[in-house]
């Protein structure tokens, strides 16, 4: 009987794994076709800066407009194309089409903005990452001054000689660099004075639980930032109440439901001219 059930477990384990294996490769297969045939379009969301009142940044957030489902979050995608490596594919066609709109909006006299694009993990190691950027940059006409690179702490924090070389390179370059889902990782104080980097960007989480360890987390990495020369943004600020928090504590930019949600190219315009 022992035996029988044993048997049984392991042939509904194989099952869903093979089931699960069909819908990966479904799926990776559906990616592809997505980037052949433009089915990824990006939105932006308005980055405010405090002392000026205005927009100074836009981040560019991926999304995947399926013919059949409608839109789909990066978070039920970009793992999996982590996992079979067409992130690069994706990651490139977003820095593209990122910096070509900022270009747009700049040639049509709008106020010039940073554009930010996350990269993956696999995007940040390729070596040949700032010559592809140049590349872009070259290509769109857009001056490095206005494309941010958001990376997170794990791909930052290490003490492999390229990846201070990487930083060292893009800054040199003229291109920013910013640390996303901060206070989430495993960041070195080392690593944090030594890098170049222009901004640290403070997770949503620690926003979202108006606990008061929370708000002393907040305000310590404030603190942190400007005593080391870095600017800091809050995400998710949704609420008045984490909109005056982060004033008084002097934080430099913000990024919220509570300013705009991600919006498509055509719907931002209004941004510009605030
Ligand atoms: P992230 O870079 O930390 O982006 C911020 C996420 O928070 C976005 O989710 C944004 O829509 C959401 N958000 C903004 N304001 C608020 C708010 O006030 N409240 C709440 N609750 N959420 C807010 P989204 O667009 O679903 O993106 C999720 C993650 O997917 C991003 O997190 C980023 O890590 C990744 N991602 C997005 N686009 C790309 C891309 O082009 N390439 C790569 N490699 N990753 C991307
Ligand atoms: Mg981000
Ligand atoms: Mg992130
Ligand atoms: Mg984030």
């Amino acid at each position: 009987v022992i035996k029988e059930k044993h048997r049984n477990n392991y042939n509904l384990f194989d099952s869903s794994i093979s089931e699960n294996f069909k819908m990966r490769l479904t799926m990776e297969t559906e990616l592809r076709k997505a980037l052949r045939e433009g089915q990824f379009e990006l939105h932006y969301q308005p980055q405010k800066n405090l002392s000026s009142g205005k927009v100074v940044g836009l981040e560019a957030l991926l999304r995947w407009n399926h013919p059949q489902k409608g839109y789909i979050a990066p978070a039920e995608f970009i793992p999996l194309a982590e996992k079979t490596g067409l992130i690069i594919e994706i990651g490139d066609w977003v820095l593209y089409e990122a910096c070509k709109q900022n270009k747009v909006w700049q040639d049509k006299g709008y106020d010039p903005v940073t554009v930010s694009v996350n990269l993956s993990a696999k995007q940040f190691h390729q070596r040949s990452l700032v010559d592809k950027i140049k590349e872009i940059l070259a290509e769109t006409g857009l001056s490095p001054y206005y494309l941010e690179l958001e990376i997170t702490e794990s791909m930052a924090m290490s003490n492999e000689d390229y990846i201070l070389k990487t930083l060292k390179d893009l800054r040199d370059l003229g291109v920013l660099v910013s640390i996303d889902d901060f206070g989430t990782g495993y960041s070195s104080f080392k690593y944090l004075s030594l890098f170049p980097i222009t901004k640290l960007k403070i997770d949503k989480m620690f926003l979202k639980d108006e606990q008061r360890e929370n708000k002393a987390i907040v305000k310590s990495i404030i603190h942190m930032s400007h005593s080391l020369n870095m600017k800091v943004i809050a995400e998710g600020v949704e609420t008045m109440e984490q909109f005056n928090f982060l004033t008084q504590e002097r934080c430099d930019e913000m990024q919220g439901f509570y300013f705009s949600k991600p919006l498509p190219p055509k719907q931002l315009t209004k941004f510009f001219r605030v």
